[in-house]
């Protein structure tokens, strides 16, 4: 269990503990507690849309014999994930830079020239600076019949999920109330709760309810609709979350929410300097 100061909520001597349950490459889900809604949708907000990362913004296409509009193509290869941890600290916004077009401080660039037959992947994208690149190998892009080719050259910008949606780094980002599952001494124990719960929260043992994952629960609300006695009630725990990140890859969702406390935090100083 982390413990963190809640400066943020400027509640001194407030404490906001985060409880990691899983970590992965592109998941993270936690449960945080002693914190409110408006706090934690700020963050959910912030990871969603302005977390800055790569997409590809520019395509220069030079030849595409294939069947696949040039329009779709551009807009298909503008929603691969590109890697973007170094990227975010080494590239300026194009709006920032003061070069007009594209550069290497505001953009990074990649070719594509292919023959076919052959379908072509995210694989076959040649990056300038190898530390810019598609995340993932095995995107398809399109598909080349013999002697088709295409032949392209592409720049990749900073922006945010604001902007547009390619620029959003995470395909997941979402939290619930931690449930709060209580049955009361009306209960007879007819077992049927547990038996209809989806979930496997719920278990019969030794004639009484037991919660066994309350985090798994969903509060779908079955168990409260099918128990004759109505002894079961399921609602959230005030000021308590589980909170679940998943990215395309671009960027971590360690770097995603770290990056999301720090741009609540320069938002909540703006508003305290406004004040
Ligand atoms: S359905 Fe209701 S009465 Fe039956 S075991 Fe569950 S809580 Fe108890
Ligand atoms: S609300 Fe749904 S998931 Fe949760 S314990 Fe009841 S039946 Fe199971
Ligand atoms: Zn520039």
């Amino acid at each position: 269990m982390v413990q963190v100061d809640l400066e943020v909520r400027g509640e001194e001597g407030s404490k906001m503990e985060i409880d990691i349950k899983k970590q992965t490459d592109n998941e993270l889900i936690f449960i945080v507690d002693g914190v409110d809604v408006p706090f934690i949708n700020a963050i959910r907000r912030i990871c969603m849309m302005e977390i800055p990362k790569m997409a590809i913004e520019d395509v220069d296409i030079i030849r595409n014999d294939s069947t696949l509009f040039d329009e779709v193509l551009a807009h298909r290869l503008g929603l691969i994930p590109i890697t973007s941890s170094t990227a975010s600290e080494s590239i300026i916004f194009a709006s920032e830079c003061d070069c007009g077009g594209h550069c290497p401080k505001c953009s990074a660039s990649f070719i594509l020239k292919e023959k076919g037959p052959k379908v072509v992947y995210s694989k076959d994208l040649k990056p300038e600076d190898p530390d810019i690149k598609p995340v993932y190998d095995t995107v398809p892009i399109l598909r080349l019949k013999k002697n088709e080719e295409v032949e392209l050259a592409a720049i990749a910008q900073l922006g945010i999920g604001l902007e547009h949606a390619k620029w959003e780094p995470t395909t997941a980002c979402a939290y619930k109330y931690y449930p709060k599952i209580t049955v009361d001494d009306n209960c007879d124990s007819c077992g049927m709760c547990a038996e209809e719960c989806p979930r496997g929260v719920l278990e019969l043992k030794k004639d009484k309810i037991i919660v066994v994952d309350a985090e798994n629960c969903s509060m779908c609300g079955t168990c409260m609709r099918i128990c004759p006695t109505g002894a079961i009630d399921v609602g959230g725990e005030e000021g308590k979350f589980i909170f679940r990140i998943e990215t395309d890859g671009s960027l971590s969702p360690q770097e995603i929410l770290t990056k999301a406390c720090e741009v609540l935090s320069e938002k909540t100083d703006r508003i305290i300097e406004f004040c």
